[in-house]
């Protein structure tokens, strides 16, 4: 279905999808901080883990287990707040603009 200007009827519209890149940042940023804590708790387990494979072992283990549990905390709170930010852009925001009189307005 193409999405007509409510002011001109042009067909050129954008959607602006702000909470969505605003939410998803500050997931990202929140993610980081909870990979963080899961970068630590992924070192610990993966020195626990490694440490039968030998001192070399327990610091690859470590570096891995960090390495894995930030990343999850990052992409899961990016995506959580990707997630939130769509839920804002559809029942909050103004959403779409036209890109031939720049009007701004949403669609219910
Ligand atoms: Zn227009």
């Amino acid at each position: 279905m193409a999405i007509h200007c409510p002011k001109c009827s042009s067909t050129l519209i954008t959607a602006r999808s702000m909470g969505k890149k605003v939410c998803c940042g500050i997931g990202i940023v929140a993610g980081g901080a909870q990979g963080v804590s899961n970068a630590l708790k992924g070192a610990k387990i993966g020195g626990e883990v490694g440490a039968f494979f030998g001192p070399s072992g327990a610091f690859m283990g470590r570096f891995a287990g960090a390495l894995i549990g930030a990343m999850i905390g990052g992409v899961s709170g990016g995506m959580a707040g990707a997630q939130v930010g769509e839920i804002i852009d559809d029942q909050v925001l103004d959403n779409y603009e036209c890109l031939q009189c720049e009007y701004v307005f949403r669609i219910d």
